[in-house]
């Protein structure tokens, strides 16, 4: 008998039981999720928490005809940064329905206060957009064997949009469960918003933790033609309270962006 079998028959079960759970099969090893990535540092940090926990990462991006196309481009560097295995941008132009100051022609609110920004639902929610993007993201999933969906949104600093609240992403946990062949067969969804609970302040130090590049995301809603952050929309506001609150300067705000 050799020293490892013996060494096996002598162990605890229990020990015989760990050694086997330290090395799960390969194919347990890094269970597949979609992220939503809107190239924000809201998804950029969701991202690296789901990396984090052992995931790995399909990211799911729309260019929905949204007013500020760049985010797009930040999508697509924050999956570079963050080696996704497969980052998808998917077309479905919400202008023909409109109806929000990011899809039709619509001034965007400007220099609004905290409490302002924290009073009812501004003409920047996008119609029903969480529910159309994760339905999208479910889709995906279920295409690529993944139960778990990660999303950025957040409660706190936050809009007031209502499909970033937590009533919203337990109902559609619900029906991603009785919505899918997968959910039919037994399989049970996750959705995924680590952030729900944190300050801008909490989700930019979060980000600073794992190392997430905030010079690749974009948040702005309504760049200059030259391509610069606004400053003053409500996505601006909130994000230079985040960085201003956590002490970190933000690489964004003011400067130029060439690939606008
Ligand atoms: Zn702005």
């Amino acid at each position: 008998m050799s020293a490892l079998k013996a060494d096996m028959f002598d162990a605890p079960i229990e020990t015989i039981a760990s050694k086997a759970m330290m090395e799960p099969p390969v194919h347990m090893k890094h269970p597949n999720a979609v992220i939503l990535l809107s190239g924000g540092l809201d998804s950029a940090a969701t991202a690296a928490i789901a990396i984090e926990r052992g995931f790995e990462l399909f990211a799911l991006s729309v260019d929905y005809g949204q007013r500020h196309r760049r985010e797009l481009l930040a999508a697509a560097d924050v999956a570079a940064s963050l080696g996704v295995s497969r980052h998808v941008t998917l077309r479905l132009d919400l202008r023909v329905f409109g109806g929000s100051a990011l899809t039709a022609d619509l001034d965007v609110p400007k220099s609004r206060s905290d409490a302002e920004i924290a009073d009812g639902v501004p003409i920047t929610y996008v119609p029903a957009r969480n529910t159309i993007f994760l339905s999208l993201a479910l889709a995906y999933a279920e295409t690529i064997g993944a139960i778990d969906l990660f999303l950025g949104v957040n409660a706190v600093d936050f809009s007031g949009y209502p499909d970033c609240r937590p009533a919203f992403l337990d109902a559609f946990e619900r029906l991603a469960n009785v919505a899918t062949k997968a959910g039919a067969e037994g399989a049970r969804f996750t959705i995924h918003a680590p952030l729900l609970n944190m300050t801008k302040a909490d989700i930019v130090r979060e980000g600073a933790r794992l190392g997430v590049d905030f010079s690749k995301t974009w948040s702005c809603y309504d760049p200059a033609p030259d391509g610069v952050a606004c400053g003053a929309c409500d996505s601006c506001t909130l994000r230079r309270k985040g960085f201003e609150e956590a002490g970190i300067a933000d690489p964004i705000i003011g400067r130029r962006v060439i690939r606008s």
